[in-house]
Order: C-alpha cells, then structure tokens, then sequence
C-alpha cells in the first residue's frame, strides 16, 4: 500500500470514530455507544428462518435466502459490498450460523457431516478494493474460519457481464468460475453449502456447483443473504 492511500485509510478511520454510528441496515442513527452494526429491528428482520427460493437458472441443489433483495437484506448487502461496512460481518455471520441451524433441525443437511462453507467466486480486485470479500468474511463469522473453504476463485479471462447476451453472459461465467484444487484438498468437505449474498438469476451459483461437483466436491445447499 502506498504511503498516500495508508494515509487516506487512517484519515478514514479517525472519521469513522468521529461520524455517528448508523444502522447498517436501514441508516437509522445508533446510540453511542452504539455497540453494533445493525439497530434490534433490522438484526430480528435478519435472523428470521431462511425461506426456499427458486432461481430462474436452477443449480439443481435447494437454494435457501434469508430474505428478498429489498428493504433490510438489501441495505445490509449494499453497506456490506458497497460501503465497506466491514462490523456487518459479526451480524450477518451470526444470520447464516443461525439459519444453518434451522437446515440442520429440518434435515435438509447431512447431521452427522459437519458444515463446510465456500463463498461463491467474486471478482478479486473488485474485493480488494473494498477492502475483502464481504461474504468471505461473514462466513468466517458464521462457522470459524477453519470451516470456510475458499475454493472457488475467478478467472481475469472473464469480461464484465453487463450488456451481453444470455448466451454469451453463460459463456462469460463458464470462463469465469475455477476450482482451487489445492484448497479443496486443505479441507475435510462435509456438508458442502455454498454462500453468497445476493442471488439473481441463480447461473453463478449453478455454475459454481458443476464446477464443484467437477472436482468431486457435491454441494448440498446454498444459501444466500438475499434473493432477487
Ligand atoms: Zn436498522
């Protein structure tokens, strides 16, 4: 990092101390000291049971949201993603561990197999940027990082995806989404849940889950933050 942007990081903290606390979730003003991310009514809205989804593009494994990509789920993915809102990571690592709980008390995952995560591909330097992978970090927060498997990487092949055709965007994906063999072999697999934030039309996630099964890896869920 250079000595200007170390510069610029600190200035940023000092006004992230100085600024009011705000909600994460719906920008509401958190009282000093505010001891949270996110207000008690956006945090219940969060750890509310995940509901099934049906994506357009089906990864042929059960697709679990925590909420629909509006309101709440959506201020906290784009404070998240957007803002750099990294202390959302506690919060909505505590959501995907508390809805992971509720797929194991209905025996949609295997009880006698631990949970693994592995957060779904996102653009590297897009992630570095803002200063890590949001969804990286909540799976962290979730199950421990010995439980995240980091093995699904992105290819620089791959152009940006706005404005192509749907055949060239699957294309474009196909390229775009790798196994990181030496990770998967780091790791015991168990229960294989994929994680993401937002899930649209549902093709990265499918492609991700061939990927995986490519390499011997058979994903039992996914489970995003929100579902378009
Ligand atoms: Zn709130």
């Amino acid at each position: 990092m250079s000595v200007g942007r170390r510069i610029l990081r600190g200035v940023r903290s000092l006004l992230d101390l100085a600024l009011p606390a705000v909600c994460g979730g719906c920008g509401t003003p958190l009282p000093p000291p505010s001891g949270g991310a996110l207000c008690r009514e956006c945090r219940d809205v969060l750890r509310d049971v995940p509901a099934r989804v049906s994506p357009r593009v089906d990864p042929g494994v059960p697709v679990w949201a925590l909420g629909r990509y509006r309101g709440v789920h959506r201020g906290v993915v784009v404070a998240a993603k957007e803002h750099g809102r990294r202390d959302l990571a506690a919060p909505l690592g505590a959501a995907l561990a508390r809805a992971l709980l509720d797929l194991y008390g209905w025996g949609e995952l295997d009880p006698s197999a631990p949970v693994c995560l592995v957060p779904a591909p996102t653009r590297a330097a897009a992630a570095r940027r803002r200063g890590g992978d949001p969804v990286t970090a909540a799976a962290v927060a979730a199950v421990g990082g010995d439980r995240v498997c980091r093995a699904l990487r992105t290819s620089f092949a791959a152009r940006d995806s706005v404005g192509l055709s749907p055949a060239a965007r699957r294309a474009n994906l196909e390229r775009w989404v790798r196994v990181d063999r030496r990770a998967l072999r780091s790791r015991a697999p168990g229960s294989v849940v994929l994680v993401d934030d937002v899930l649209t039309t549902g093709a990265t996630a499918a492609v991700s889950v061939r990927r995986l099964a490519a390499a011997g890896v058979g994903v039992a869920a996914i489970l995003v933050v929100a579902a378009v």
